[in-house]
């Protein structure tokens, strides 16, 4: 395995932020870990890049031990999420400085930094300094700047949320291209499982400090193996079956209609989103979401008593 994090351990203030973690990541693998505020992302992330060093565990790098490394000396570059940009160069001074630091001359580092932001695709902004850049176009240059030291293993800390919905999800598919194209190793942390769904080959979700399930987009979305999982991963109805089990179905699996299926319920709730209307229909105790196609809808009203039917092949039963 490329890079190996090992049951990392780290307490602050007595209380366990990262309490046993390990994940296994491939070369040129990007992964995401996702999951709650709180539940020990960024502290995973810092003791990869070296920032924060572990009470307990190891991580391993291309055969290499580099737990007790210091963060200048790692083959690893962090995007965070504040940029963590010289406001006081321009954009090609910004993206080159990692490269005069490590020793490479002006002119060379200059012209690497160069082919970066075309890479990132910035090629126009060159001389402006940061503050007249726009907010997506500092992501690229800290990309850039993280890029240029062609890393083993790229770190993104929450390199999205700064930025509007919109330019969210086109920076979205830009890291992943980008990160394709340079086959690069990443881990990428975020707490919208969106994302995560959208651009990992594989995701861990975090659960107070541990990593409750890791898998491919699709697996974690369509087999969660807990409550919790299938709860933070998209949205999730969850039925007691009559055997006493618990399962959960997400509301594209549940159909509604006038009459037939499953059990009955009463509208309480409707939501236009565009593509897809959902529904939210009070069955017992409980309320279940259902997401019909806009251009199929009956539009139901609130109080209408309407039929629900599961789709069976997609329930997954839970713990
Ligand atoms: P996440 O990135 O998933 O939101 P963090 O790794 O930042 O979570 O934090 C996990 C837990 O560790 C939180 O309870 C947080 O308050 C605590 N924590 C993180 N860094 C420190 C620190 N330097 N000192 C004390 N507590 C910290
Ligand atoms: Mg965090």
């Amino acid at each position: 395995m490329y890079l190996q994090l090992n049951n990392l351990k780290k307490i602050f203030d007595e209380v366990p932020a990262v309490n046993g973690l390990s994940i296994d990541i491939e070369e040129g693998e990007m992964v995401s870990l996702v999951g709650p505020s709180g539940c020990g992302k960024t502290t995973t992330l810092k003791m990869v890049g070296g920032f924060v060093s572990p009470d307990e565990g190891a991580i391993t790098l291309d055969r290499e031990d580099i737990t007790e490394l210091p963060p200048e000396k790692r083959p690893t570059a962090t995007v965070f999420q504040s940029y963590a940009l010289f406001p006081h160069m321009t954009v090609l001074q910004n993206v080159a400085y990692g490269l005069k630091f490590r020793g490479i001359k002006k002119k060379a580092a200059l012209r690497t930094a160069e082919e970066m932001l075309e890479r990132v695709g910035l090629t126009t902004s060159q001389e402006k300094t940061i503050h007249q850049l726009s907010g997506g176009e500092q992501q690229r240059v800290a990309l850039a700047r993280a890029l240029v030291i062609r890393p083993k293993v790229l770190l993104m800390d929450e390199p999205l949320s700064n930025l509007d919905a919109k330019l969210r999800i086109r920076m979205r598919s830009e890291i992943r291209r980008i990160q394709r194209d340079m086959a690069i190793t990443a881990i990428y942390v975020t707490h919208d499982q969106e994302e995560a769904l959208a651009l990992s080959d594989r995701i861990a979700v975090m659960e107070k400090g541990i990593v409750a399930q890791t898998g491919t987009p699709y697996e974690i979305y369509s087999h969660p193996d807990t409550s919790f999982v299938a709860d933070f991963i998209g949205r999730s109805n969850f039925v007691d079956m009559g055997d006493g089990r618990r399962a959960a179905i997400h509301p594209e699996d549940v159909s509604l209609s006038w009459d037939g299926g499953d059990f009955t319920g009463t509208i309480i709730g409707r939501q236009f989103k565009g593509a897809m209307t959902t529904y939210s229909v009070r069955v017992g105790q409980s309320t279940m979401e259902a997401d019909v196609l806009s251009r199929d809808d009956p539009r139901w009203d609130e109080g209408n008593p309407v039929h629900l039917k599961l789709n069976r092949d997609k329930l997954v039963y839970l713990d």
